[in-house]
């Protein structure tokens, strides 16, 4: 279709399109460019109108070559409800949010794995291997399902009960590891060779994050081409921040935003706060933190390997990063809950309670158009929300 060559995020190298590839050789992520002149010629604001009511109405800006390697379960093009009750807690009249637990598997996982799964189809993959905190597990195994291919998943074994089991009735192998993310991702890695598997890590394949810009595309679409003043995204791996910045750039090129753009704040748990800690000592990278713990099993991402780019973003964009309690987001589920009949997870919790901190900070004024991203639903996390589990 439209991809002219993949690019290292770090170094700028260029590779050729419709290969399989995890990162680049500097061991950092690749970039998927489009000839986005060419793209704008179909893709335009008005052929948008009778589109696909999923992410893939977007088709020119996304990688698939053939339609039918295209495997969709309905994922995206999530509502945006204007949340006046709660705007009205704390006093904005702008506030909105983008509820990604209406996609499939119930989190916002699925815009990544509807990208990732139909490129493995498309380039022969056969068996597909994820490390997980607990979401991107489940919307692996439902779009790996979806398109015939075998899936192996790897989470921690205290991932919440809903991920482990929504992964085995979807059919994928499921092995529990004593440890985090990034001991699953290490196992992954060690095993992949020999076992034949594609890994579809965070970052590490170059398309879940074209799936996951398309929120980028939708915020802008969706508030008619002007794009909000104040961005809250709950961060792990951040693929969703890296994908909504480079939409931007992508609209820009093609004429139809211009170079406003919103502050992005990545916000994330006190027990798990890399890029929180990273930005507010200057520095470029975020080293591990030790010992994570957080109850918002998606945040609970102690290094991310795309932590250079999102903390450029968070600076160049005059955004920032703040870390919120467990207690503090568990709280603001019932009240979220309460004021919107949005069950959030506490992930997208978590932005309340940091807007919240970030009114009073200054941070962020009244009047602006702030948009909060709850990316999936509380009902994936009841042991965190009470209920005891029995195993
Ligand atoms: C994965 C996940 C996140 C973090 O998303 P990234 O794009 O990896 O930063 C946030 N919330 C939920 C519910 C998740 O599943």
């Amino acid at each position: 279709m439209f991809v002219t060559h993949l690019e290292c995020s770090k170094t700028g190298k260029t590779y050729e399109p419709n290969k399989l590839y995890n990162l680049s050789e500097a061991g950092k992520p690749l970039l998927v460019r489009y000839d986005l002149k060419r793209a704008a010629q179909s893709l335009t604001k008005d052929s948008l109108q009778g589109r696909v009511s999923s992410l893939w109405r977007y088709r020119e800006v996304l990688p698939v070559v053939h339609d039918e390697n295209i495997v969709t379960l309905g994922e995206g093009w999530t509502p945006l409800p204007h949340a006046k009750r709660l705007g009205a807690l704390v006093g904005m009249p702008e506030l909105y949010i983008k509820d990604e637990g209406a996609n499939p598997t119930g989190s916002f996982k699925a815009r990544g794995q509807t990208a990732a799964i139909s490129m493995a189809k498309e380039l022969g993959v056969k068996k597909v291997a994820i490390p997980t905190a607990g979401n991107a597990g489940g919307a692996m195994s439902a779009y790996a399902a979806a398109a015939g291919l075998e899936a192996y998943v790897f989470m921690p074994r205290d991932t919440p009960a809903a991920n482990r089991i929504e992964c085995q009735q979807l059919g994928a192998q499921v092995t529990l590891i004593d440890g985090l993310i990034t001991d699953c991702g290490a196992e992954v890695a060690k095993r992949k060779e020999t076992e034949g598997w594609f890994d579809v890590s965070t970052l590490k394949e170059p398309y879940r994050i074209e799936g996951k810009k398309t929120m980028g595309y939708e915020l802008a679409e969706q508030f008619g081409w002007e794009l909000p003043d104040v961005i809250l995204y709950p961060t792990g791996g951040g693929t969703g921040l890296v994908g909504m910045w480079k939409a931007f750039d992508e609209m820009e090129a093609m004429g139809w935003i211009g170079s406003q753009r919103p502050r992005m704040f990545s916000i994330q748990a006190t027990g798990c706060a890399p890029i929180v800690r990273a930005y507010e000592n200057g520095w470029d990278e975020a080293p591990e933190f030790e010992n994570a713990h957080t109850a918002a099993s998606g945040l609970r991402v102690p290094r991310a390997i795309g932590d250079f780019i999102m903390l450029d973003i968070l600076r160049r964009s005059g955004g920032g990063a703040i870390a919120v309690t467990d207690e503090e987001m568990i709280a603001d589920t019932k009240v979220v809950g309460a004021a919107e009949g949005i069950f959030c997870a506490p992930e997208g919790a978590a932005c309340f309670s940091a807007l919240k901190k970030m009114l009073s900070s200054g941070q962020v004024s009244a009047s602006e158009r702030t948009v909060l991203f709850n990316t999936g639903t509380g009902v994936k996390y009841l042991e965190a929300y009470g209920l005891k589990e029995a195993r």
